[in-house]
């Protein structure tokens, strides 16, 4: 009876010798997930963690788009909520004040969400429009704080057709008129939404774009946003490049938009899309010479911390804290495509 405990030592520092002595080549997954974590860096913790790490995150927000329950993850506790009228959540626990953090780039998100306020000589772009609840306080309000009039809206861009980022689109096209676009896919599902769907449907009528594989370059005044077609995280997701001052110096952003991929499963289609479309806008970031990177979700790029930090005192010749530089941007790209290559190979997608 005395001997068992000596022989499971004995066996505990037998393996713990065959480990230290032949270290088993790192498998594949693992490979692309240390790629991962070194792109990501101190600068993309978020986008390394909810990306890379499995079980780490709810996959809610990765289905397709118009998908039942594709509302956004930690959207204040209304994820998979039906569509409909719902009590928005307490504003103690997402309201954030609106940041000019550009020459002419206003950032309008609450603490999670992010939209952005892109001012043209011609007029405004709203980028991504956040939930219902959030509209009126965040966007329409903090456009007039800032000193923006919300009828200069002339577009709204929106990344993909999730409410996290799509249910504030409908007041700005029936109230200022403002045009819409979307990526085609995304555009065909948002049609065949229910009338209660909350902050309503958008229509697609003259002056409404719908993106397809080839992208689009849209115009307003002196400011040009090329719309990269990035499927993915849904099937007809967008993300650009354009120009902002900082300044008066002009600096290129990259915009991701979509990042999760969490109900892909085994569809390989799916993940070599989502893989391609990384490498796609990381070379147009490249090609445009981008060294800022934004998305509409604070935990990857910190837009709500970089925002206040902008708001307190910039002193001379202080860069700019949305300005990563072109290596940054594309260890950005880089997190997201490895991670999803480790996913893909986790998930047995063939
Ligand atoms: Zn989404």
């Amino acid at each position: 009876m005395r001997i068992r405990p000596y022989l499971i030592a004995g066996t505990a520092a037998l393996s713990f010798c065959t480990a230290a002595s032949s270290q088993p080549a790192p498998s594949e997954i693992d490979a692309h997930i240390a790629t991962a974590k070194a792109a990501a860096g101190l600068d993309f913790r978020g986008t390394f963690v909810n990306l890379c790490l499995p079980g780490g995150f709810p996959a809610g927000p990765g289905g397709r788009a118009g998908a039942p329950g594709g509302r956004g993850a930690g959207a204040a506790g209304r994820a998979a909520a039906a569509p409909g009228p719902r009590p928005a959540p307490d504003r103690a626990t997402w309201y954030a004040s609106p940041y000019k953090v550009f020459d002419n780039l206003y950032w309008l998100g609450s603490r999670q969400f992010s939209s952005w306020a892109l001012r043209t000589s011609a007029g405004i772009i709203i980028i991504d429009t956040n939930f219902d609840y959030a509209i009126e306080p965040e966007i329409i309000q903090g456009m007039t704080q800032l000193g923006l009039n919300p009828r200069d809206v002339k577009y709204v861009i929106l990344s993909h057709a999730h409410g996290d980022h799509d249910e504030g689109v409908a007041l700005l096209q029936s109230r200022y008129g403002a045009h819409v676009i979307m990526g085609g896919p995304d555009w065909e599902a948002t049609l065949k939404r229910d009338a209660s769907y909350a902050g309503g449907v958008p229509k697609r009528g003259a002056g409404d774009i719908s993106v397809g594989p080839e992208g689009y370059k849209l115009t307003l005044g002196d400011t040009t946003v090329n719309i990269v077609f990035t499927p993915g995280h849904t099937v007809g997701t967008l993300s650009y490049i354009f120009p902002v001052k900082d300044n008066g110096k002009t600096v290129m952003v990259a915009y991701s938009g979509g990042t999760l991929t969490g109900a892909f499963g085994s569809d390989a289609k799916r993940w070599d899309e989502y893989i391609d479309s990384q490498k796609r806008i990381a070379e147009a970031a490249k090609a445009a010479g981008a060294s800022v990177i934004i998305s509409n979700h604070s935990e990857y790029d910190n837009a709500y911390t970089k925002a206040r930090l902008i708001a307190a005192k910039r002193d001379p010749g202080v860069e700019n804290p949305f300005i990563v530089g072109p290596d940054g941007v594309q260890r950005y790209f880089t997190v997201m495509e490895e991670c999803a290559t480790a996913s893909k190979l986790r998930n047995n997608a063939k």
